[in-house]
């Protein structure tokens, strides 16, 4: 397919081994934990990718790292638009390169995640009362004062970055059969299919993400990017589109996942009642969308070890109380009716 060799020449195994030497020191090594309990609970062999326990709280800094890694020192700064755990990994990476950083967002974010990213070092740009004035003013930024704006998911140093959590998962584990990877813009499922598959070809690579406003499924499902109404969810970070004008994360996704699966917000809630429980883990609703899967069901019989990743704990504690104590949950004008966990 002549598609498949243009996208095989704008990233290879290589870029993401040197994107593994060139985060060390900024990015923690994570290890690969065996989840005892829940695969007893599961009747499989499941392995956990502890990546929430990055300094940042979530993966997003290897590829905010790598990104801002290859600029040149004399870079003006950086900025993004991001107030969640992009934006936490761009100020963090930034700090550890010495360069400036300038988060833009709207008045109408909430004074915590505000206090959060000033406290990673970067500047905070208060702009308007939407993200698209916060947008506005990030490339005003970059036209005006040279700022390097660092995407989210949509970059080859960023999807790069990601993949190193492959690396790392296949090194502990070389005999992984299947990994579950949640899944928003694909910058994560991008990296980490792609360099799986150039390490074993035989790895199933499943993405997941929530059943309402999943920008990626629409999209493969469509056959190009679309857009999507955003939805409030447990897994907050996986909300959001891939961009009409993606570039790569589409088609890496296209080529290199063997299937995605949708989750419901029931499932959801249920499997991070599982993760507390059975593992002891305090994580965000996005990461357990993997093991929420395979409690429904989902994925009949996965071959081989199987992995997910838990990607981030900054989950808002006000919401996960609610969950592991099984009360009810209201998400915009859905309530999730509460229901406590059954031990196995
Ligand atoms: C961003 C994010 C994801 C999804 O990553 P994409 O590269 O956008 O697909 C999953 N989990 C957490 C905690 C995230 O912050």
């Amino acid at each position: 397919m002549v598609g498949s060799a243009a996208i095989m020449t704008q990233l290879a195994l290589a870029d993401i081994r040197a994107a593994a030497s060139s985060i060390t020191g900024t990015v923690l090594r994570t290890p690969t934990m065996p989840a005892l309990s829940l695969s007893r609970r599961l009747d499989i062999e499941l392995l956990l990718k502890l990546d929430h326990l990055q300094p940042t709280g979530a993966f997003k800094l290897r590829g905010a790292a790598n990104a801002i890694g290859k600029l040149p020192a004399e870079t003006a700064g950086v900025t993004c638009c991001s107030t969640g755990n992009h934006g936490r990994a761009v100020a963090f990476a930034a700090r550890a390169r010495g360069l400036r950083a300038v988060i833009c967002m709207s008045e109408l974010v909430p004074k915590t995640k505000v206090e959060g990213i000033r406290a990673l070092g970067a500047e905070v740009r208060i702009i308007g009362r939407s993200q698209d004035d916060a947008q506005v003013e990030s490339s005003r930024l970059v036209a005006e004062e040279g700022l390097v704006e660092i995407p989210p998911f949509d970059d080859l140093a960023v999807i790069a970055g990601q993949g190193t959590i492959a690396l790392e998962m296949l090194a502990d584990r070389p005999d992984i059969r299947t990994l579950l990877v949640p899944l928003s813009g694909g910058g994560l499922a991008a990296g980490v299919a792609f360099a799986a598959k150039a390490i074993d070809p035989s790895i199933k690579v499943v993405g997941i993400s929530m059943d309402q406003g999943a920008a990626m499924h629409e999209s493969l499902k469509a056959g190009r990017p679309v857009a999507v109404t955003e939805v409030v969810s447990l897994a907050d970070s996986l909300g959001g589109g891939i961009g009409v004008k993606n570039r790569h994360t589409f088609a890496l996704c296209r080529e290199y996942l063997d299937d995605v699966l949708l989750v419901t917000e029931e499932e959801i809630y249920d499997a991070m009642q599982a993760l507390y429980y059975e593992e002891r883990l305090v994580a965000e609703g996005a990461c357990v969308v993997g093991i929420a899967a395979l409690m429904a069901g989902k994925l009949p019989s996965p071959e081989g070890p199987t992995a997910t990743i838990i990607t981030g704990r900054n989950v808002d504690m006000a919401v996960f109380n609610d969950v592991v104590a099984g009360k009810d949950v209201q998400l915009g004008d859905r309530t999730i009716k509460g229901r406590s966990y059954s031990h196995g």
